[in-house]
Order: C-alpha cells, then structure tokens, then sequence
C-alpha cells in the first residue's frame, strides 16, 4: 500500500531484543523445551500462578513491584495517600494466598467458577492469582456491562463466587440477583476512597465483606499440584461479529503467555510495562495479569479510562518502557495531534505493541515519526488464548502486515472445501482463511455450553492434520508476512472481486482529513455488494459534499474503480465493541434497516453512525 518497511532498529541504549534472529529461533523452536523456561511445581505440575507470583516470591524479585497502581488520581509526586499502590511480588503471594484460603474455607471446590466484576483495582488482581491458586476457574467481565449482560454470562459460566465492588454490587448485581441461584457467594469490595454510608449489603445472605474475608485468612497456601490441563480463565469473546462465546483456558496456557511475553513483546525481567487492556477482554488477562508477571517485569494498572494528557503523562513519569494498546486508542492519539506529547521524555520507551483490530499502516508510520519507534502489530483471539501472529523487535516493520507466526506455531493460508475438509494453500499473496495448526498450549478447550460450535472450528487437511479455523481472511506474502484482509463475515462481494473492508479503510485514513474509516458491503441488483464507507474526521475538517467527491477520488486513484466506495458517508462516530472494535456488522444492519441482534458489548457513549448532518 505504498508505505516502505521500517527497518529493524533496537534502540540505542535499550536492552537487546529476546528473539535476535526469527529464523533460527522458528526453525528450532519446541514446547517442550521452551517449557524448561518455566519452574514447575514440585511434583512436575503446572499453575498459572505458581510461574507468575509464587515462584518470583520466593526467588530474587520478591521485593520488586509486581504491580504499581496508579488511581485515579494517582499521578504524580502528590498523589494523595492511597492513590498510588504498590505490591511486591512477595505481597501479591500473601494476598492471593488469603484468597485461596478464603475460597476454601467457603467450600468453593477446584474447578468452581469465580468471576470478576471490578473496575481495574489492586483486588482484583489478587482474586485473579486465588482463584488460579485454589484451581478454581477465574472469569473476569468488564465492569461497564449493563444488569442484562452481566446476568447472561454469569449464568451460562455457571458463576459460584463473584468479587465486585459496592458500588457495582448496588448498581449491577442487586436487580439480578435473584435470577442467579447457582451464585452461592458475593463477595463485595468497599469503596477505598468515598465510603458511602450506607449500610453495607453484606446483611444480605451470601454476602460478604472483601477484608473481612481475606483478613482473616493465613496468608500462607501451598498451591496444590496443578495438572496442566486444568481448567483456568474463563473468557467471553468480544461480540464483534455476534453473541460472545465462552472460551475455556486450561493452566498450560501459561507456556504461551509466558513465551509470547518474551518474544513477541520482548518483556525483559525488571521491564516498567503497560497492557493498556482492561482484564475483562483477553488481552487484558493474558497480558495484563499472566504474562507481564511471569516474565519478571513491574505492571502497571491505571484506574482510569483514556486520555491523551494522562497516557503521555504516564508514559513519561512511570519511564514506561514497553507498551501494549490498541487501534482504537492509537487513531485517538493521531487524532490529538503531536501537541500533548510536546516535552513528554518518553526516551524509556523501548517496545511499542498493538493488538485487537487491524492497525491501518498510516498509524505504524506516525508511531514511528512520533515516539521514534513504530507500533508492532500482533494478531491473536481470546480463542487462541496468546499472542498467534507478530511482529517482533528484531525485524523489519512492514506497515499494515500483522507479521509472521510465533516460533512454535504453524500458521497457514487455507481454502474450505465443501467436504467441510481444509486445503492448504501453499502459493503466495493468495487471499483464504488463517489457519492454525491445533494444539498449541493456550489453545481453547471449549466454548461453554456450546460443544458442537467448538467443534466446528476445526477442521482436517488432506493429510488428516488438524487445524484451527479462525474466522478470518488474510494472505501471506513470499517472506513469510500476513497481512490481515478482514473477518470472513466482513469481506464484501463485489462486481466479482472479494474486497477486504481492511484495504479500504486504511486508504481512506490515509487522507489528511480522515481518522477513522469502516467499510461495509451494501446488497445491490447490479453489483452484488456496493461498497460503503463511514468516515469520521479529524477535527477542523467538515464533511462538505466536495470532501466527499475529494476523498471518493482519492480512494479511486489508490484502490482503482472495482474496490472504489460508490457512497460516503461522514459521521461522528463509528459503533464499537467497548473493546475498541469497529462493529461493521451493527453499520450493516442499521444501513439496512435489519434488527441489531447482540449489542452486549456495544460502546454506550457512540450514537452509532449518525450522519454529522443529523445532529
Ligand atoms: P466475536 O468473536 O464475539 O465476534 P471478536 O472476534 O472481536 O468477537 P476477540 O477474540 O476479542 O473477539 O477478537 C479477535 C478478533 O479481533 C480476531 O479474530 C480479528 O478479527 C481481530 N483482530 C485481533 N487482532 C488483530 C490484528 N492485529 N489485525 C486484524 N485483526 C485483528
Ligand atoms: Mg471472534
């Protein structure tokens, strides 16, 4: 798409990448030796939390910060007392080892479901590391979900224990409580800064104090052994293309958060590091609890939700030296311009990833103009449970590409056959579906009450080898690189070519006057699909009916007639996941005037795809 790669380019003065030279490390790379990495239980078992907490808390890095919590209003010298909380990695083992007691003491049996919903506080971290511990199975949602949401998981995960805060109890649980039989425990967080008053609800049965509980319980655990293959995190998808599903993890998992840690975000022990995700979507789990830990490094957690002023700050103030976002938040920080990073020292700053959605080339290109290192794309689903596809530090950027397969993961191009068989496509730069080969470690072993959907994400070659579907399109070029063209459900047919909404999308970001762009196809007699694109703008910019033929013309001269918008329309704002995901197929419905089917995970504060001219 005309953007030149970005040559390899450690920064200088900065530690050398873990994964120096990708080739030899894929052509040799093994599980079972990359699993000597880790400590293992005495008895040879294998605990998520035992390799992230207990096995630091024990060794050298018991005294390092395991995790600095930044409040709110934690920013800062002055931040007052309270606002800013660090655990070492020996306190996380204490903590998490009265929780573990505490859910033993409340009859919570190994394999029992203990869900999360909290906003990202210091508690819920260290309910993520006693569920592990007792071999329970953590789920944690994202807190902004409504009643009705909320209810629906934890129904269909079987939810047994729930940790959340006072004021989501009140707001969130209390309605639905009822609804919720299997829900025997609900163990409720005060409120660390504004107690309300109120008598707490713990006079409700089932009900219990967060300090209460913990406080009284030993701060001792022997994590019992843990076979690998049992079940661990528990995480529903993004609802991007449908009703979220249920993704089932088992404690092996831990070998890939741990070797996708090191090599794919190049976590070195001791690293300051920043998973902006929050642990209600996967990444937020996988990297933002799992892998920063067992890779040694200190984590930071912000309270707070986005804003330019306040990343930068973070940034540069917390000397953050590798960084893991998304698309979404990357074109918002496009969007506010250079100027709210004007004298932030963001010269710690060693590895920058993205992750969730296709990162457009244009934002690959001003990360690297900007911060003086570009983003790294990595492609993964809370399905594949860790990082699948990547571009490491030690090669070459190619802008818009999400980069080749992790060492110890085989990745291919396939062609569904009608026999519901996979065919291999060996040839370059063909456009099919991505495919994994089955069995990696973070694999997911189920979806929740949904067998016969698991299953159909696998499929056999003709040789009989078992891969993994994953649902979208993409292509590989003759060096190995994958560049992602878009969801299966997403791809657009028109006048006979396949379009990648992907493709177009980036080209139109790429004009001066637009930030954000989703493309849907529209049915039409003559062409099949006729393309449609949605664009918001970058502030200064009106969208004048000759912006519109401008950028119609643009994208003609870049994509040619066939992959070319016929309509444009400008928006304010785009639907998305509150993960941050462009919801192409809620564009369509309303496009098309079709029922909206799941809107769970919808972002609450976008109207949609108003038309600037309606409001
Ligand atoms: P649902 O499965 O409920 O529709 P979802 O697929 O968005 O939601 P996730 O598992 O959170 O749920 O997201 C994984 C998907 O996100 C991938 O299948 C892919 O479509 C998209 N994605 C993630 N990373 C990238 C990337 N680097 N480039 C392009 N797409 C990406
Ligand atoms: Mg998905």
């Amino acid at each position: 798409m005309g953007f030149a790669p970005i040559p390899k380019a450690p920064r200088e003065g900065h530690a050398a990448p873990n994964l120096d030279d990708y080739d030899r490390v894929s052509a040799t790379f093994r599980w079972d030796e990359a699993e000597r990495a880790l400590e293992h239980q005495p008895g040879g078992g294998l605990n998520i939390a035992h390799e992230a907490v207990t096995r630091h808390a024990r060794g050298a890095r018991a005294q390092q910060v395991a995790i600095r919590w930044l409040g709110k209003d934690g920013l800062g010298a002055d931040a007052p007392p309270g606002a800013r909380v660090e655990l070492t990695y020996a306190d996380l083992e204490r903590e998490s080892a009265r929780f573990a007691n505490a859910l033993a003491a409340l009859g919570v049996a190994p394999g029992d479901r203990v869900f999360g919903l909290c906003p990202r506080v210091p508690e819920l971290y260290v309910a993520a590391f006693g569920a592990l511990r007792h071999r329970a199975v953590f789920s944690p949602l994202f807190s902004a979900f409504g009643p009705d949401p909320i209810a629906q998981r934890l129904e269909l995960g079987d939810a047994r224990v729930l940790v959340t805060t006072e004021r989501l109890y009140r707001r969130k649980i209390e309605p639905i409580r009822d609804r919720l039989p299997a829900l025997a425990h609900v163990v409720v967080i005060g409120d660390r800064r504004e107690p309300s008053g109120a008598p707490t609800p713990t006079s409700t049965p089932g009900t219990l104090d967060w300090r209460a509980l913990v406080g009284d319980a030993s701060d001792t655990h022997a994590i019992p052994e843990t076979d690998p293959e049992t079940p661990a995190l528990l995480h529903f998808t993004s609802g991007t293309t449908g009703t979220p599903k249920g993704a089932l993890h088992v404690h092996r998992a831990v070998l890939t958060h741990h070797v996708t840690g090191s090599l794919a975000l190049d976590l070195h022990p001791g690293d300051v590091y920043w998973c902006t995700a929050d642990p209600g979507w996967v990444t937020g789990t996988s990297y933002g609890i799992v892998a920063p830990l067992t890779n040694g490094v200190t984590m930071l957690i912000d309270e707070a939700d986005f804003d330019v002023a306040r990343w930068y700050r973070i940034l540069a103030e917390e000397k953050v030296q590798v960084w893991y976002t998304a698309p979404t938040a990357i074109r918002m920080l496009m969007r506010a311009g250079l100027e709210p990073l004007a004298g932030a020292d963001l010269s710690a700053l060693r590895f920058l990833a993205s992750v969730g959605e296709p990162l457009n080339p244009e934002a690959v290109v001003w990360s690297h103009a900007a911060f003086g290192a570009p983003f790294h794309d990595n492609w993964w689903q809370t399905e594949t449970g860790g990082i699948m596809v990547a571009n490491y530090a030690s090669m070459e950027v190619r802008p818009g590409s999400m980069g080749r397969p992790l060492p110890g993961i085989e990745a291919a191009i396939v062609e569904v056959l009608d026999d519901g068989r996979v065919k291999v496509i060996d040839a370059p730069d063909t456009e099919g579906q991505l495919a994994l080969r089955a069995g990696w470690p973070s694999m997911f072993r189920a979806y929740v009450n949904a067998e016969e959907r698991y299953r159909k994400c696998f499929a056999r070659d003709e040789a009989g080898d078992e891969w993994y579907l994953s649902g979208d399109l993409s292509r590989r070029d003759a060096d190995g690189y994958y560049w992602f063209v878009g969801r299966a459900d997403d791809v657009i047919k028109s006048a006979g070519h396949l379009i990648g909404p992907f493709e177009v999308e980036s080209v139109l970001v790429e004009h001066p006057a637009v930030v954000e762009a989703a493309v849907i196809g529209k049915p039409d007699e003559v062409a099949g699909d006729l393309i449609k694109a949605f664009v918001v703008l970058h502030r200064g910019h009106e969208g004048t009916s000759e912006l519109v033929k401008e950028l119609l013309g643009f994208a003609r001269a870049r994509l040619g007639p066939a992959a070319t918008p016929r309509e444009i329309d400008v928006v304010q704002g785009l639907p998305k996941t509150r993960s941050g995901k462009i919801m192409r197929r809620l564009l369509r419905a309303r496009e098309l005037g079709l029922p909206e089917g799941d809107t769970s995970t919808l972002e609450e504060d976008v109207g949609g795809a108003k038309k600037e001219s309606d409001s």
